[in-house]
């Protein structure tokens, strides 16, 4: 799944009506700085492949502000500067949105 089918299916009314749920559980504050909002994005910890983002329990799911949700999504390993050129025949790679984690029963 792309990154623009993703985010229809973040238009779902089930996604939408689970999201409010879950910032009304959390109280309208964000779950890293304490930021009390009315606009939080609800996170998924994890993501499970093959299922909707209604789908999850909700303790895969937390309130973030904009700013603690973009730093959870942008947290990349220090790259060394040393670039090693890419061999010219590889196949270009296309970045997955979605991290497949299995989680054992
Ligand atoms: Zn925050
Ligand atoms: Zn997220």
């Amino acid at each position: 799944m792309n990154r623009k089918e993703y985010r229809k299916l973040l238009e779902d009314p089930k996604w939408k009506i689970k999201a409010s749920y879950i910032r009304k559980r959390d109280n309208h504050t964000c779950c890293r700085c304490g930021k009390k909002s009315k606009r939080l994005q609800v996170h998924h910890k994890q993501y499970i492949d093959g299922l909707m983002p209604w789908e999850y329990d909700n303790s895969y799911l937390e309130s973030l502000c904009s700013t603690c949700h973009k730093k959870e999504h942008n947290i990349k390993p220090k790259k060394s500067k040393v670039v090693k050129p890419k061999p010219k025949k590889e196949p270009k790679v296309k970045k997955r949105l979605i991290q497949v984690k299995l989680i054992p029963d």
